[in-house]
């Protein structure tokens, strides 16, 4: 190194200067979507979470849909077009204040939208994507059931033809995000010609969303059943462009890409502050940040944050360029959710007896994590897709 070189300042928010990465328009979405998290959601969401609701969900949603959050990285529709790094960084500064504010957003664009994007008639798309890019509709994705979760190819929920080509769908779908609020429902069903995706607009006779209530986690995010009795849909409620699980698979890897991201965001809000914390908390005499315990639980916190963040670009990257394959965003789930999970917990050591308090984020955010390590594919899920291609062995059955 050149001694007339001279080092930027260490940055104890971007330690190893990983914002070199971004661009300026990188940089502008992820200052309005903070500024509008901080507006939004940082001043209420311990009330939410506490009172276990989402009050004025409709109102976020047409306020997400207005700085562009809703189906960001898609194009066309009234869609905002963004980049996958883009799309990332709205994750990441959404679930910083919320995991179920980033469920808002990744249930909506990245599995109800993606869906009808990417596999949707030109009807459906019109239909749909512009009212769920502006907010103006909600949209859930029903794939997992009270009976079949990790392994949804059993799903028992079915579409019947009848013989005026109509669809009649009849089954339970369970813990679904956005499910009561929504407007449109992407059910997958069980078909005579395997799996296939129906676009079912939620005032159809026959189907209902009751909510599911006493979470204790992800309280400030809306979770339902699906029931479906003997709903009718046309024959046009079909996904043409897609059959069998690959159709629900390609969504939700689209939907972890951005969780990779979204619970760094997590991690990074109790990290922050555990090192506030540790700062100004005296005990012995001196601030527990003084301690080499503490300094030790706070530098490896960094180190995993960081480095996940690291990740998350790298494959932020690898998408843009339509690299991006399912088993690298497993391994970004995996990785990322289990670090996030456990900066969390640590996070909350530091903060001793007030770490368990609403007045602090830190519980919130751990809590939440547990959904996240469970939701789009467990970890044990995402180990098997990882040893599977490491061996070329399936392990899944
Ligand atoms: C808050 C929340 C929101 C959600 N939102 C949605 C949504 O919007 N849409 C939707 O469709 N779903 C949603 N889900 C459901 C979620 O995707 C499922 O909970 C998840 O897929 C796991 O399914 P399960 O809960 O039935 O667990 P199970 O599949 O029953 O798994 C239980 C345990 O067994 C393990 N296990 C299962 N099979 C194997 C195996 N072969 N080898 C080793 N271990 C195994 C699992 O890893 C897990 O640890 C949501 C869940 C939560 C908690």
């Amino acid at each position: 190194m050149s001694a007339s070189v001279k080092l930027p300042p260490f940055d104890a928010g971007d330690p190893l200067g990983i914002d070199d990465l971004l661009e300026p328009e990188d940089l502008a979405v992820r200052e309005t979507v903070r500024s509008w998290a901080a507006d939004r959601v940082l001043p209420f969401v311990a009330d939410w979470y506490e009172s276990g609701e989402l009050p004025g969900i409709r109102e976020l949603a047409k306020e997400l849909g207005s700085i562009g959050a809703l189906g960001m990285s898609l194009s066309g529709y009234g869609c905002a077009g963004a980049s996958a790094v883009q799309y990332g960084l709205a994750c990441l500064e959404l679930e910083a204040a919320d995991s179920g504010i980033r469920s808002l957003v990744s249930v909506q664009g990245s599995l109800a939208m993606y869906a009808i994007h990417r596999f949707g008639s030109e009807e459906q798309k019109s239909r749909w994507l512009p009212a769920m890019a502006a907010g103006d509709v909600i949209g859930c994705f029903g794939l997992t059931e009270p009976d079949h979760g990790s392994d949804p190819a059993a799903m028992r929920t079915h579409a019947r033809r009848d013989a005026g080509g109509d669809w009649v769908l009849n089954g339970r779908k369970m813990w679904i995000t956005n499910g009561s609020v929504a407007g449109v429902a992407v059910v997958w069903a069980q078909s005579e010609n395997g799996i296939r995706g129906f676009v079912v607009p939620t005032d159809t006779p026959g189907f209902s969303a009751p909510e599911i209530r006493h979470k204790w986690s992800l309280r400030a995010s809306v979770t339902s059943e699906l029931v479906m009795d003997d709903v009718r849909l046309p024959a046009d409620a079909v996904l043409p462009e897609v059959t069998g699980l690959k159709g629900p698979l390609s969504c939700l890897s689209h939907a972890r890409y951005g969780i990779v991201w979204g619970a760094m965001g997590a991690a990074r809000t109790c990290f922050e502050a555990a090192v506030d914390y540790a700062k100004s908390r005296e005990q012995f005499g001196r601030p527990i940040g003084g301690f080499q315990l503490t300094q030790a639980k706070l530098a490896d916190m960094a180190v995993e944050l960081h480095k996940g963040i690291l990740l998350a670009h790298h494959l932020g990257r690898r998408m843009d360029a339509g690299r991006l394959r399912p088993e690298q965003v497993s391994f970004g789930k995996l990785n990322n959710v289990r670090e996030a999970i456990e900066i969390c917990r640590t996070a909350r050591t530091i903060l001793g007896a007030n770490g368990i308090s609403l007045e602090y984020p830190v519980m919130r955010h751990a809590t939440n994590l547990e959904s996240v390590l469970t939701y789009e594919g467990t970890v044990e899920m995402h180990q098997l897709v990882l040893g599977k291609a490491l061996t070329g062995l399936d392990a899944f059955r």
